[in-house]
């Protein structure tokens, strides 16, 4: 599933180039997670002022109304200056006059959808439950200590969750958590400010490196991510069940909460 770096990743690898093309048409494919919600026709003519990311959608920003683009379990956008025949999981084209924004995606749990504005109630019901950006200035460690302290479901949970800050998924939040030297299964509401203060700066440095490194791996700006796979950080918990921490050499732990696997170190986090 992309997170939120991969989704990050997309957005550098075409915002710039498509800033300020302008829509010569658009196609819809097979029915996406959400519909369009208007005749693709209507964009023919539009320019695109931008693309911007709150948390794994990527807005769109025409000079009259945005598309707001989610990757969902297997989506993948590519840019290219023409596309060949659109091929069984090809589901939305935006034809401009620099490439061919396409995206492929053969669960279809992703989606193309237009809205008037950001405040529309078509965008707002995606965007407007969503945390505050772990990237971002308005991610503070005190407001998200207190934030954890109104939670009483185990902190990864919580983390996954996505309210308080957005795109912190299944590995990134063990990795997180690893960091931070805090157990996947404390409660939220029972972390010190001190040691929310470190899981805020573990968050940030997990996504930051993942972005980082993402940017690295994408050679060929002039075809967008092409693939859906993470970007392989050196993981310190994530899937080693059994094997070593890097750390204090006691073996990696695997538990299931919300039926998401979870991993951790029995010695290094408490
Ligand atoms: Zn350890």
């Amino acid at each position: 599933m992309p997170e939120l770096p991969e989704v990050e990743v997309t957005r550098l690898s075409f915002a710039d180039r498509i800033a300020g093309a302008r829509v010569l048409s658009a196609r819809t494919g097979k029915p996406l997670r959400w519909a369009l919600g208007c005749d693709p026709a209507r964009l023919a003519g539009r320019t695109v002022r931008g693309v911007r990311r709150r948390g794994k959608y990527l807005l769109m920003d025409l000079d009259e109304g945005m598309l707001l683009l989610h990757l969902g379990m297997s989506g993948s956008l590519s840019f290219s200056d023409t596309a060949p025949p659109a091929g069984p999981h090809d589901h939305f084209d935006l034809v401009t006059s620099r490439g061919v924004l396409r995206l492929n995606d053969p669960r279809r749990f992703g989606a193309v959808v237009y809205a008037h504005s950001e405040s529309a109630p078509e965008a707002v019901k995606l965007l407007g439950r969503l945390g505050v950006e772990p990237l971002g200035d308005d991610f503070d460690a005190q407001a998200f200590h207190v934030a954890l302290q109104a939670r009483h479901a185990p902190v990864k949970q919580v983390l996954l969750a996505g309210d308080i800050v957005v795109g912190v998924g299944n590995i990134y939040a063990s990795e997180a958590l690893f960091l931070a030297g805090i157990r996947p299964t404390t409660r939220a509401s029972r972390i010190s400010l001190e040691r929310a203060t470190r899981l805020h700066a573990a968050v940030r440095d997990v996504l930051a490196r993942a972005v980082e490194k993402g940017g690295s791996t994408l050679r060929d700006f002039s075809n967008a991510q092409g693939e859906s796979g993470y970007f392989q950080l050196e993981a310190n918990v994530y899937d080693r069940e059994g094997l070593p921490c890097r750390v204090c050499e006691a073996p990696v732990r695997r538990i299931v909460q919300g039926q998401r696997a979870t991993y951790y170190c029995t010695r290094c986090q408490r």
